[in-house]
């Protein structure tokens, strides 16, 4: 295993104020192991059920993001722990999430997942939408989340005008966000794009957390689990 190279070449190759995520999806704790050796300690699962599972095996200063679809009634399974969400998609998760993050006395800290895609998905919230939804927040007593900023996909292809052009139109979004609703919130400053296809021109194009896991950990086999 060429995790170290790995990782130092990755590191090499963002700038120090941008996080890396490893995301260990499919992983086995050893294999997340390896990688903490090595001074990671902000790991990505998409799946509530393997994250929740995975957590009490591992070392408890890990930083545990959910990067994948949350639906509202698996929130609790994570709340104790879960350090950022990044795929908040309706005011009725967030509000859920807030419910959650009380029962625990924590602040949970959300990034507003937007489509940027071309591809048709199910996920994410159009800038209006989004919009709309820092309204209701703002206008609701949630204490116990807070909007940290935006997290987008793009587009998996080759092309690499359709990708930057993507990544470009997310920052844009986070820079109006900023400007109309979070100017004097040093929190809101979080753009989480850019995966191992990606990343290179996601940090070109202004991402602050990156989320990698192939190019760590290598090519997923979704038939071991
Ligand atoms: C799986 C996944 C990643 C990592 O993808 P790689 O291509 O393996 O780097 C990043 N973000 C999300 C939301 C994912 O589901």
């Amino acid at each position: 295993m060429a995790n170290k190279d790995v990782i130092q070449e990755i590191l090499s190759l963002i700038p120090a104020s941008v996080r890396l995520v490893a995301v260990s999806k499919t992983r086995t704790p050893d294999e997340i192991i390896e990688v903490y050796n090595e001074g990671i300690k902000d790991f990505g699962e998409n799946k509530v059920q393997e994250l929740s599972t995975k957590q009490p095996l591992l070392p408890s200063d890990i930083r545990w993001h959910q990067i994948g679809h949350l639906q509202t009634n698996k929130v609790k399974y994570i709340a104790p722990f879960v350090h950022l969400i990044h795929s908040v998609d309706s005011i009725k998760l967030l509000k859920e999430i807030n419910t959650q993050a009380l029962k625990n006395d924590r602040v949970i800290d959300c990034l507003l997942q937007i489509y940027i895609a071309k591809e048709e998905t199910k996920f994410g919230l159009s800038d209006q939408e989004a919009i709309e939804l820092i309204e209701d927040f703002n206008n609701s007593e949630m204490k116990n989340v807070r909007l940290v900023g935006v997290m987008g996909i793009a587009t998996y292809t080759e092309n690499e005008k359709t990708v930057r052009k993507e990544f470009k139109s997310l920052k844009q979004t986070f820079d109006q966000m900023k400007d109309l609703y979070f100017k004097n919130d040093e929190a809101f400053r979080e753009i989480s794009m850019g995966m191992t296809s990606d990343y290179r021109i996601a940090v070109e194009e202004g991402s602050t957390i990156v989320r990698i896991g192939t190019a760590i950990f290598g090519t997923r086999d979704y038939s071991k689990k």
